[in-house]
């Protein structure tokens, strides 16, 4: 798996656990959905936020050094912060 794709995975995760949480109780304050559903919503929402979390401790390391990369230089980094060896 290409670092990009990780990004990725890892952007769609976070992002939509924190879309599908807002939206569940958005959409619940205007009273368009039942509450259950709404719970659902958040309960997906968590599971996505957590998955992208596991995700992040687990694939997002320099396979070199193993320390977890900063969020701030993911995008367009091509070797690592920490000790310079080139990423996948
Ligand atoms: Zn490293």
């Amino acid at each position: 798996m290409t670092f990009t794709k990780k990004q990725w995975i890892f952007f769609l995760l976070s992002t939509g656990g924190a879309v599908m949480i807002g939206a569940g109780i958005g959409i619940y304050q205007s009273e368009a959905i039942s509450l259950t559903l709404c719970i659902i919503m958040c309960i997906v929402g968590c599971i996505m936020l957590a998955a992208s979390g596991i995700f992040l401790h687990r694939k997002m390391r320099c396979s070199f050094c193993h320390r977890i990369y900063p969020l701030y230089c993911w995008w367009g980094m091509e070797h690592c912060p920490y000790c310079g060896e080139y990423l996948d």
